[in-house]
């Protein structure tokens, strides 16, 4: 019987720890979920400031700093997916093997890459 009862109380911390840990974690989880949310919050509302700031509808010169930099990081942006898509589409002239970026002969035929193809 004091085996029975020591084991039960014994039992009881554990449960109450796990529930205790459960409800820190619950609480983990909503933090992370409303840090998510509220980044996309504020994700939003820097785009639609950014929109509106582009379309000549919102003029703030606290806010042109912030907005010539995110206009400049969206143009590098822009740049190098353009740059990755002409890497992608450049192909051998001899065989239409695709070509690397960088290539200077083609790796299928050997045919040498057109300085021209590889400046633009
Ligand atoms: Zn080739």
């Amino acid at each position: 019987m004091k085996l029975w009862s020591g084991l039960k109380k014994a039992k009881d911390v554990t449960m109450k720890a796990v529930a205790a840990g459960t409800e820190r974690a619950k609480e983990m989880i909503d933090e992370a979920a409303l840090q998510r949310q509220l980044n996309e919050a504020c994700l939003e509302l820097g785009q639609k400031t950014f929109e509106l700031m582009a379309a000549e509808k919102l003029d703030s010169a606290e806010l042109t700093e912030a907005f010539v930099k995110v206009r400049e990081l969206n143009e590098k942006l822009e740049a190098a997916r353009a740059g990755a898509e002409a890497g992608k589409t450049r192909e051998c002239a001899a065989c239409k093997a695709p070509l690397d970026a960088d290539a200077a002969f083609c790796t299928e035929c050997g045919a040498e890459v057109a300085k021209a193809a590889a400046a633009s």
